[in-house]
């Protein structure tokens, strides 16, 4: 079944610098040594890894839904898999060996789709995962594509402009034959942008000429769409606006925590603040801060857009790290990596709704406490839909070459959010589940259903 084609080889040297090299040796010894000093701190990842928690979700939905097990390993394993190797000469005049994986999970509901993320700690196992993941999200979403994932090992904030640049069209000329926007289309995740999606469109334009379907998330002057920036975090206050009522928060009452203040974890922080919610403490991967008089999203993200470090905000106490999912609170998001609530730090958690604004970011132990404590979850996998709806929105765009305005793009973005969190929540209410596990139900069912109408198995 699953196709696999690798093209890694183990040879040119790995040369040092003043940062080093994350090759996947790097990053297995780092991994090693890690291991050998015990469980994760509270501010660490998890032991756990993505792959390991996709697969429990997976499998808890699986045997409610009585999937048999040879057709369970046909909803499980990737259809292709694709890892190709990426030399590039940085400026320290080496010759640096990254691995770039491309994995399509499953395509039955339409041409695959996913983001590509720039990252040293990506290996294969999490490039599944995150490909499986966005199988189930595009179902739950109700759009019509099958699930992606891609990504490269190197460690992107660390590089120059010009070398992200290199990793990018290097991924792409290797990944090419397998993409196309009837096939699969990229988009940004963790450390790639407009920019990177720009240089990815271009670099594929030289081989199929102007294709700017071929990927999402790309510059507003290169067809991107309207509002496909804000939409993750956009699509998480939509999520926010659903559920509050549910559990007696009102906008304008509610402290919020962010994980993680990139793209997601910015845009999710800078809408709740529009709707009078007040953020009371946030991290990044430099530290963490907190106010309970409020710390302004807008300013902070403007400071940090300056090259300001997020603990040199003026306004906020910096604060250790691993205390950040301590601070008592109404709404956390966590919106950095995989893994970060684990069940060595969930039950520090004092909020009354965690919005999984990151992919795979509570373990399956961590996700058993936060119930336990009676946190209602709103997992990733519905939460964070809204970058592929409007990824969705901005390939329908480019395929009519006709521009929707901002303001269709958000409303027609909250009609899908809303819809996906009341199909959701009235599954899980009728069989008594949490919504994770009713996500997944909607999400593997709808996937399953059309495998079978098309006669795949
Ligand atoms: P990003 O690179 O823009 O931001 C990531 C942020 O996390 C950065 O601020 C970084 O400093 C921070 N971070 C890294 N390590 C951290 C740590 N240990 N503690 C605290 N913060 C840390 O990436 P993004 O696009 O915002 O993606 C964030 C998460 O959201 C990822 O899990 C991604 O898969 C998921 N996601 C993104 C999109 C999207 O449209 N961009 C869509 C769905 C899901």
């Amino acid at each position: 079944m699953a196709e696999t084609e690798t093209a890694t080889g183990a040879g040119v040297g790995v040369g040092e610098r003043e940062d080093p090299d994350k090759s996947p040796q790097a990053v297995e010894s780092a991994k090693e040594s890690a291991a050998a000093t015990g469980a994760p701190k509270p501010g660490q990842r998890a032991e756990v890894s993505n792959l390991d928690i996709v697969r429990h979700y997976f499998e808890v939905a699986a045997d409610k839904l009585g999937i048999p097990e040879d057709v369970r390993t046909v909803f499980w394993t990737p259809y292709r898999e694709v890892t190709v190797q990426i030399p590039v000469r940085l400026s320290d005049g080496k010759v640096h060996v990254y691995s770039g994986y491309r994995i399509q999970h499953n395509g039955a509901r339409g041409p695959y789709k996913g983001g590509i993320r720039f990252h040293p700690e990506v290996d294969i196992d999490e490039i599944r995962a995150l490909a499986c993941l966005m199988t189930w999200k595009t179902a739950v979403a109700g759009v019509p594509f099958g699930g992606a994932k891609g990504g490269v090992n190197c460690p992107a904030d660390k590089l120059e402009a010009s070398e992200v640049q290199k990793v990018a069209r290097s991924f792409m000329d290797k990944v090419e034959k397998v993409l196309g926007p009837t096939r699969d289309i990229p988009a940004p995740d963790v450390n790639t942008n407009a920019q990177v999606m720009a240089w990815l469109m271009d670099e594929y334009g030289k081989l199929h000429g102007h294709t700017p379907a071929i990927v999402t998330g790309k510059p507003i002057s290169l067809e991107g769409s309207l509002g496909r920036e804000a939409a993750t975090g956009r699509g998480c206050v939509y999520m926010f606006r659903e559920a509050a009522p549910h559990i007696g928060l009102s906008p304008t009452e509610t402290t919020f925590v962010v994980q993680g203040y990139g793209n997601v974890g910015s845009w999710a922080a800078r809408i709740m603040q529009q709707l009078g919610a007040r953020m009371i403490a946030v991290s990044d991967a430099n530290g963490a801060i907190r106010s309970d008089a409020g710390i302004d999203a807008n300013a902070l993200h403007d400071h940090i857009g300056r090259g300001g470090l997020i603990t040199e905000f003026a306004g906020a106490e910096p604060i250790d790290p691993a205390d950040l999912v301590a601070v008592p609170c109404d709404v956390l998001i966590p919106a950095a990596l995989g893994g970060m609530i684990h069940e060595h730090n969930a039950d520090l958690i004092r909020c009354k709704m965690l919005i999984e604004g990151a992919n795979s970011p509570t373990t399956p132990a961590a996700d058993r406490i936060l119930r336990d404590k009676g946190v209602y979850v709103i997992p990733d996998v519905m939460a964070n839909a809204g970058g592929v709806v409007v990824s969705y929105f901005e390939w329908v765009q480019n395929l009519q070459h006709f521009r929707w305005d901002e303001r269709e793009v958000n409303d027609k973005l909250g009609t899908i959010m809303r819809r996906a969190y009341r199909e959701v929540a009235a599954r899980a209410k009728e069989e008594n589940l949490h919504l994770r596990e009713g996500a997944y139900l909607v999400g593997i069912e709808r996937v399953a259903e059309a495998a079978h109408i098309r006669g795949y198995v």
